[in-house]
């Protein structure tokens, strides 16, 4: 198998774990020369083996349509960035839950303002499989690393998958800390 696909299937399991995602939810890709690997299309993240792991064109939707619905966020910021190599994508709970009330989370906790000074949430009309999420949400990513997508969940990108679910994590935790904080 791939080593690429084995990083796939290990952060999934990790987010899985970890209860950033659950069931179905959730999607992480790497970026391979010109494709993109990526979850496909319905299957458990957190139980993924080789044949749920496809290979979408990194310029193009041509090979789109088995693959998670998010693949063209994940493009979108491909496309935006160099340095970016791998995203993941969660639905962290208590992210979500300040995403209603914020525009912007400032981490209060020491790890969380280590790794990240500022979570830009972005607000947008549709939230999943959305064009207006895959043309904003690039420049957050390259600016910030992560940003919450009002309503919806987390997006990171790294230059290594540990390094985008770390981002998840990171920001997952900081949320849970203002939100026990202040409830
Ligand atoms: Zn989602």
């Amino acid at each position: 198998m791939l080593k690429e696909k084995k990083e796939i299937i290990k952060f999934g399991k990790i987010l899985y774990e970890q209860g950033l995602n659950h069931s179905h939810s959730g999607n992480i890709s790497i970026r391979n020369k010109n494709n993109i690997l990526i979850k496909k299309h319905g299957t458990m993240l957190g139980y993924l083996s080789d044949k749920d792991i496809i290979n979408i064109n990194l310029k193009n939707s041509n090979k789109d349509k088995p693959a998670s619905v998010e693949a063209k966020v994940h493009r979108a910021i491909y496309l935006n960035s160099n340095i970016i190599k791998a995203v993941a994508h969660a639905h962290a709970t208590y992210a979500t839950i300040l995403s209603f009330k914020n525009k912007t989370i400032k981490p209060m906790d020491s790890e969380g303002q280590y790794y990240i000074s500022e979570i830009p949430v972005l607000s947008c009309g549709l939230t999943i499989c959305s064009d207006e999420v895959a043309k904003k949400i690039p420049d957050l990513i390259s600016k910030y690393k992560v940003a919450i997508v009002r309503g919806h969940g987390v997006f990171a990108g790294g230059k290594t998958l540990e390094e985008a679910c770390l981002y998840i994590s990171v920001v997952e935790n900081a949320s849970k800390i203002i939100y026990l904080l202040n409830n």
